[in-house]
């Protein structure tokens, strides 16, 4: 199969120094690359800066903003049998870029921003079918919004977490994810590390592709 991943934060620039993004690793993405690969599939990862390093044999693309992230999306997709966005896009971007460095002697900034592309959403738009995951990290009960997110965004399977948990979620190797597959029953899985819970889902892929 040839899988897509898309994994880290996207970083959106104020400045030429300065930049609005979050607290994602990448280790979630990097970990479904690695286990899809190891598992023999075709793997293309598009990824957000981070300082992990990316698996051996994957193709890497990387991208700093969520509209670099939706163009290189885009342009891989057409041929991916599934879609992994395991990326934490950042959902606004500040309205203006200030060509120069903004100086603080000068009156302080007033920040308005605006909403990045839902990147899901223009992939679920392109003719074609493809299996689509996506991740929800979510603070307090990941459930709810989860299976919202599930249908709003038309995937097949959505994996969900509780990131005010410091086990789970943003940079740590260990995760506690739900997994609700559209049409089916929740799977709350217990603590393991991000490596498994990715080899869990690189083969709920293969069953649902029949592979
Ligand atoms: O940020 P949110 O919780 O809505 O993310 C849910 C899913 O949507 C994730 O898989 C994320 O990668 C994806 N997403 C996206 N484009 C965005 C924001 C999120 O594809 N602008």
């Amino acid at each position: 199969m040839n899988i897509l991943v898309t994994a880290g934060p996207t970083r959106e620039p104020l400045d030429p120094v300065r930049f609005i993004s979050n607290r994602s690793s990448g280790r979630m993405g990097y970990a479904v690359a690695a286990a899809a690969r190891s598992r023999g599939h075709e793997v293309t990862l598009v990824t957000g800066p981070t300082s992990v390093r990316p698996p051996a044999g994957v193709r890497v693309v990387r991208v700093t903003t969520a509209r670099e992230m939706l163009s290189a999306v885009l342009a891989h997709a057409r041929k991916c049998d599934a879609l992994v966005m395991a990326a934490a896009v950042s959902d606004w971007r500040p309205e203006r870029f200030s060509r120069t460095k903004l100086k603080k002697t000068s009156a302080s900034p007033v920040l308005r921003l605006v909403r990045t592309p839902d990147i899901l959403a223009r992939v679920s738009k392109m003719p074609g079918r493809r299996i689509v995951v996506g991740f929800a990290a979510e603070t307090g009960n990941p459930a709810p919004e989860a299976r919202r997110k599930l249908a709003e965004k038309k995937l097949d399977l959505i994996a969900a977490n509780d990131v005010s948990r410091r086990d789970a979620g943003f940079d740590v190797p260990t995760n506690r994810l739900i997994l609700i597959p559209a049409g089916g029953r929740i799977q709350r899985l217990p603590l393991m590390s991000k490596r498994r819970a990715a080899a869990i889902i690189v083969k709920w892929i293969e069953s649902r592709m029949g592979a």
